[in-house]
């Protein structure tokens, strides 16, 4: 369910880094090459000032490169233009990865400000860019006569990438669309960076305080422990502070009695970015959209939604539509026995009214009591974040062989990050893995992987990757360290799924590494699978107190009610994608009423009043921010993929070491080198088909449907 962005919003080059040295101004790290293990950034020596002196030196150096490969007088081949263009932009690749990833940890108002202006220097820069006539010239000719190159399938396809990416950029545009895409592209990217900031800031800014003891009946100790020392952080001895990060929400969604609180909880959540104030998205959003369309049909496309599928593995609007369509039919008569299982308990209760969204968490929470005797808070002492993290890499041990070795030696930008070696299993090393797992006010809120540096391997220069996985996961309190959910355990295993797809790629040209945003969840909701397998719960879920392997009755309990609650959650989750596609398949330019518009489209859904879409506009950060616009479906679609391949290792074993090789060579291997399409059937030897999911749907097993 918390999958969220693969990559934050980042430069969109993404071009090889390999330490060049430069002596421009030795004071500035990222001037000079590190000296530190494996190259990895040396945190404590960089500094904010540094980052705007970076991002200027950078472009003043890319645009020097590519103004030699522009007047270069020999006839343009795929070595002194494409190769050549992959070898730019060291140094504002170098600077924009630490930058955009410390500003998704850590970030604040200086922070922000940085990112506003570095923002604009950047979307100007990709528009000179893509608007270079003369370097489009040298790349439509190599196009033009691509069959004759003798490319590899990965040259072809980088090649093929520049070509389509130029036109999409506006490359042939005439003067006067050229000049008008540069100021929707400069308004856009504001907007969108606004959007973000403003979301990040509604986060933190919600305070739930409880002066009444009585107000927190029903909530486990571990969330009233919190509240209390968030309270104490405060000055407020003797009162409880609850905020809407989700390691707060969430518990107090599903055990509050308090059902006011609740609500006051929930619909503080949901309408981050709709106050009415200076946080508010309303406005920012509708601009987006229309500036979206503007854009669109500058370039010929008739939406928003056709320019963006056209790069997707599903292609139309239509065809996405019909997909979400599908599934939600019987997602939603799933849901209402759902809502029907729900009332009979309220009624039985005695309570006089209809259940509300506010109510689902907590009436999900009894209906699994009652019909799975499962109580989720029973599980957490098993899921000891450090536990946790052992069973991710147990599980890669034993399909892959890899070894991961924690090092004290490397910098980390926040004292909650750790540091891990990865390593083949003869000892070979992979890459680097930065794990930042805790809620803080300077960091987004959801989960994601990211990066410091990108594999490639140029003129024999295997570069190694640097990764980070972040999530927002439940901290230790004063007496217990991290005991994490089971939600959370998901998306633990979820990012590290996408940390693998980094740490094994093998392509050689950096920009092979882009993969579909509907293709790129495949690696991480596959991880998924194995988090719950009894054998593998076996592995980690141990007690954090006594070491006790997790019961098989909770194995059983798990197992049993692992499609508990699944209409809801799919429903939920189909809702926003509808959304996010009603918003980007809008023709005219006309300002809209957010409030009005999403109103409509969540009545021509059918959506039933008990639920409402996993995000509203006005917080809606994927498909704003995150790069996820026209693209919140990928989950879905992605897990057509997932649950097919998944199948490969049930027809063999859970860790059949052919299938994981054939996985590894064919898809986690290969990033965008190819399309995805023959990756797919590279390793499974045939199309994906819905069989496996929609098996699992006549069962009413709907988990891989988020
Ligand atoms: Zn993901």
């Amino acid at each position: 369910m918390k999958k969220y962005s693969y990559l934050l919003p980042v430069f969109l080059l993404s071009f090889i880094l390999n330490h060049q040295a430069q002596t421009i101004n030795a004071e500035n790290p990222f001037f000079n090459e590190w000296e530190t293990p494996f190259q990895t950034p040396p945190f404590s020596e960089i500094k904010q000032e540094h980052f705007l002196a970076g991002y200027e030196a950078g472009i003043k150096q890319q645009n020097s490169e590519i103004d030699a490969i522009v007047t270069n007088s020999d006839k343009p081949t795929f070595e002194n233009t494409i190769a050549a263009l992959e070898k730019s932009g060291q140094l504002l690749t170098k600077v924009n990865k630490v930058f955009s990833s410390l500003n998704g940890t850590d970030t604040d108002d200086e922070m922000q400000k940085i990112a506003e202006q570095s923002t604009s220097m950047l979307s100007k820069h990709i528009d000179d860019f893509y608007l270079n006539e003369k370097l489009f010239e040298r790349i439509k000719t190599l196009y033009d006569e691509k069959e004759k190159l003798n490319l590899t399938t990965e040259q072809s396809r980088v090649l093929e990438n520049y070509y389509i990416n130029f036109v999409r950029g506006g490359a042939n545009l005439s003067n006067e669309g050229k000049e008008q895409l540069r100021k929707i592209n400069d308004e856009l990217s504001q907007l969108v960076l606004k959007f973000g900031d403003n979301v990040r800031k509604e986060n933190n800014k919600f305070e739930l305080i409880v002066e009444n003891e009585k107000d927190l009946a029903g909530l486990p100790d571990a969330s009233i422990q919190a509240a209390m020392e968030k309270a104490e952080a405060k000055g407020l001895n003797g009162k409880w502070l609850f905020t809407i990060d989700k390691p707060t929400l969430i518990p107090f969604l599903q055990f509050s009695e308090n059902r006011s609180l609740r609500e006051k909880m929930y619909k503080a959540y949901m309408n981050r970015g709709n106050n009415n104030d200076e946080l508010d998205n309303k406005k920012i959003f509708s601009r987006i959209t229309v500036i979206r369309v503007e854009k669109a049909n500058l370039l010929g496309y008739k939406t928003y939604s056709d320019f963006v599928l056209q790069k997707k593995m599903a292609k139309t609007p239509d065809n996405v539509y019909s997909f979400l369509y599908d599934i939600w039919k019987p997602t939603l008569s799933k849901a209402k026995s759902e809502v029907e299982d729900m009332q009979k308990i309220i009624d039985a209760e005695g309570g006089k009214f209809s259940l509300e969204p506010w109510d689902w968490w907590y009436y999900a929470e009894k209906v699994k009591k009652e019909k799975y005797a499962l109580d989720e808070e029973m599980l957490r002492p098993y899921f000891q974040l450090e536990n946790v993290i052992s069973g991710v890499f147990a599980v890669s041990t034993k399909l892959w062989g890899l070894q991961f070795v924690e090092r004290g030696d490397i910098q980390v930008y926040n004292s909650e990050v750790k540091v891990f070696e990865v390593k083949e299993a003869d000892g070979k090393h992979i890459g680097i893995l930065y794990t930042d797992y805790f809620p803080r006010a300077g960091k987004t809120n959801g989960a994601w992987c990211g990066d410091f540096r990108g594999q490639s391997n140029m003129d024999g220069n295997y570069i190694t990757p640097l990764v980070t996985n972040v999530g927002n996961f439940s901290k230790p309190t004063s007496d217990k360290p991290a005991l994490i959910s089971l939600d959370e355990v998901r998306t633990l295993f979820h990012e590290f799924g996408h940390a693998l797809h980094v740490l094994f790629q093998n392509v050689t040209y950096p920009s092979a590494a882009s993969v579909p945003s509907d293709f790129v969840e495949l690696p991480s909701q596959i991880m998924e699978n194995w988090a719950m397998q009894p054998e593998v719960l076996k592995m980690y879920a141990k007690h954090f107190e006594t070491g006790e392997i997790i019961p098989q009755e909770l194995i059983d309990k798990i197992d049993n009610s692992r499609f508990f609650n699944q209409g809801f959650e799919t429903l939920e989750y189909i809702a926003a994608s509808l959304l996010d596609m009603d918003w980007h398949v809008i023709t005219d330019t006309d300002e809209r009423d957010v409030l009005q518009f999403e109103k409509e489209s969540i009545i021509k859904m059918g959506l039933i009043s008990q639920v409402w879409p996993r995000y509203l506009t006005t917080n809606f950060i994927h498909i704003a921010t995150w790069g996820y616009e026209s693209g919140y479906y990928s989950y879905l679609w992605a897990a057509v993929l997932d649950a097919d391949a998944f199948e490969a290792f049930m027809e063999t074993s859970l860790f059949d070491k052919v299938t994981a090789e054939s996985f590894r060579k064919n898809i986690l291997s290969r990033g965008g080198s190819e399309d995805p399409m023959e990756l797919y059937t590279k390793f499974r030897g045939r199309k994906p088909t819905v069989d496996a999911l929609l098996k699992n749907r006549e069962e009413n097993r709907q988990s891989m449907l988020y």
